[in-house]
């Protein structure tokens, strides 16, 4: 049944971001006007290496599309462990979001 199949694919478009190990994505909440604004720190060239620790540190200004005629700019902080896993963010002028997971639940098809 190729209709249900395009239904499915409608539903469940395969076209997802496309994951990408070279980045960390992360969604940012702008504290003046509430804009979930999408960030993203490329692995390979954003982080700096504190040697103290051997862990990776990044610093990077976030701004709004501007919709919201705000243009608030979030400074995100984030260090990442010596296998570039994640272990600290925080953001100032602004509040890091989870990312929703794709969700598991597709009953067609
Ligand atoms: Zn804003």
């Amino acid at each position: 049944m190729s209709f249900l199949k395009r239904l499915g694919e409608l539903l469940a478009p395969h076209q997802r971001p496309s994951f990408d190990e070279r980045s960390h994505l992360l969604n940012v909440r702008c504290r003046r006007c509430g804009e979930i604004i999408p960030a993203r720190i490329d692995l390979m060239n954003e982080l700096s290496r504190d040697y103290d620790t051997g862990y990776y540190r990044t610093r990077k200004i976030v701004m709004g599309s501007g919709k919201n005629r705000c243009f608030q700019q979030i400074e995100l902080n984030l260090v990442f462990d010596k296998n570039k896993q994640l272990i600290e963010q925080s953001a100032i002028g602004g509040e890091i979001v989870e990312t929703p997971e794709t969700p598991e639940t597709n009953d067609i098809g």
